[in-house]
């Protein structure tokens, strides 16, 4: 029915280029047909139709003007001109009554054409608008779709006629449409700590003012936890009597940026805690030699300076991850290859973490000599990262196991611990540049956050890779693989 419906009424096609020749054809053919039954078998007299053929078919060149274009009109028209021709021929007119019939026609025919090219000019000239409209609301709901920013159109009440998904990936949930903004809230928003109630939602104060709303910060707990740092700005839209139309709303996550910035902080605090550390017990190394340097004996004066030079040797590790870091964001960290024997690199790196015999439960377990073409010195500094790490997350006296193999012409180095674990959400996480797993026990490790960082950009850097498996609690193996062909370019 709604299909009909669609089909004969020529409002609802306004804006369809589709213009039909059939359509017109046969619609006035049959109404011709119609007139005739009516003269001849229901009121019984051919010549008592005079008034209502021209009542029915002006109506119809009208019609399938509007419906059909010029072409819709000239077609009912050409019908209905035949139709009277016909009318004049089998109703014998003759004389006096021939001679005006004609002229009527003749008149009526002008009458037709004229009404099927007006109405049918003006009906594919609003097609023609209505389709260009369309155009450019496709367009700009296109620009809209793609854009990388949240955006939200309301109408000159606030309630909402277009909504991009970006909004919904940063609100994690959808904005109906027809939904009100400035009276319905779908989560609970705060701007310096405050709720935000809906009538004072940057949309809702653009249109109450008919100002712009610009930079605005808000917070919005989502439905599945997460806090979500926003940057919001709402305009209103008006038309070319000044009159507001619509408002929208453009909306910026900022959370990573947060982040990174709270992460900086963290870094900060954590760098100047790390340093303190270690000038703090010089200091007083130092202060105690210069205190009794004459009453020492040699035995504490040697544990002393021994003392002094692993702090000094913390100190400079530290200063120089803090500079490998700075070297890696401007591309500047030197990688310089030659061929060496991985396994006799791990077994020297082994006897260094090593220092004290209470540590000494790092096993290497499988011995393969592998050669490969790398920056021995860069590859060392990977090794002693990861191998630190597992012995600083591990239990005082836990195991820690070393392996390395060969497959798919890659050299394979895993470093397997029994310790406190990483979990999955953060295992891609430690990665990247000063993260560090915040949790209230793993708080008490000192660290940067910059060791596993670093040696991804070094297994990047001679094409390999790193990764991790772990489960928390139980324990985490690292691998890096790294490629045993000579490749020296
Ligand atoms: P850090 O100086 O903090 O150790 P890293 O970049 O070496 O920095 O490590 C990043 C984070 O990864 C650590 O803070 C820690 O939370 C986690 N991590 C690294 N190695 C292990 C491990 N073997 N077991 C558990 N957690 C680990």
């Amino acid at each position: 029915m709604r299909r009909v419906l669609l089909y004969i009424n020529p409002v609802l096609r306004l804006g369809s280029r589709r213009y039909s020749f059939l359509f017109p054809f046969f619609g006035t053919l049959v109404f011709c047909i119609l007139v005739e039954v009516y003269a001849y078998f229901i009121v019984k007299d051919p010549n008592a139709i005079g008034v209502l053929a021209i009542v029915i078919f002006l109506a119809l060149v009208i019609y399938f003007s509007f419906r059909d274009g010029v072409l819709g009109g000239l077609v009912a028209t050409t019908i209905t001109i035949a139709y009277y021709f016909y009318i004049i021929y089998t109703r014998n007119y003759t004389g006096e009554r021939l001679a005006s019939g004609l002229e009527t026609t003749i008149f009526l025919g002008l009458v037709y054409c004229s009404l099927a090219g007006t109405i049918g000019w003006l009906k594919q000239a609003v097609d023609i608008l209505i389709e260009r409209e369309a155009d450019e609301r496709k367009r700009l709901q296109t620009v809209i779709a793609q854009l990388p920013v949240g955006v939200i159109v309301t109408d000159s009440i606030g309630r909402v006629i277009q909504v991009n998904s970006q909004v919904e990936s940063i609100l994690g949930t959808k904005v109906p449409l027809g939904f009100r903004m400035g009276e319905e809230s779908l989560l609970e928003f705060r701007s310096n700590g405050k709720v935000v109630v809906p009538s004072h939602s940057s949309l809702a104060k653009a249109l109450a003012s008919g100002r712009a709303i610009v930079g605005r910060e808000v917070m919005v707990k989502r439905k599945d936890g997460k806090d979500v740092y926003l940057q919001v700005n709402a305009n209103v839209v008006r038309n070319k009597k000044g009159k507001v139309i619509a408002a929208a709303s453009i909306i910026n996550d900022l959370t990573a940026q947060k982040e990174v910035d709270m992460r900086k902080d963290d870094f900060v605090n954590m760098a100047s805690h790390e340093l303190k550390t270690p000038i703090t017990s010089m200091k007083l190394y130092i202060d105690s030699l210069l205190l009794g340097v004459k009453n020492l004996n040699t035995a504490r004066v040697i544990k002393i300076v021994h003392s002094l030079k692993n702090q000094t040797e913390r100190l400079q590790q530290l200063v120089s991850d803090l500079l490998d870091v700075s070297r890696l964001q401007t591309g500047k960290l030197s990688i310089t290859k030659e061929m060496f024997r991985l396994d006799s690199l791990i077994e020297e790196t082994l006897d260094m973490v090593q220092v004290s015999p209470d540590e000494a439960r790092v096993i290497f377990a499988k011995k393969i000599p592998v050669e490969i073409y790398g920056d021995k010195f860069r590859i060392y500094q990977v090794l002693t990262n990861i191998i630190t790490n597992a012995i600083k997350y591990s239990a005082q006296g836990a195991k820690v196991i070393v392996r390395i193999k060969k497959s798919g012409g890659r050299a394979v180095v895993s470093v397997q611990d029994f310790g406190i674990g990483i979990a999955k959400e953060q295992q891609q996480k430690i990665f990247e540049r000063l993260y560090q797993v915040v949790d209230d026990k793993e708080k008490t490790f000192p660290g940067f956050g910059m060791g596993l960082y670093i040696s991804k950009e070094i297994v990047k850097r001679h094409r390999g890779s790193i990764w991790v498996e772990s489960q928390k609690g139980k324990g985490s193996t690292f691998y890096f693989s790294l490629p045993v062909q000579v490749n020296k370019d």
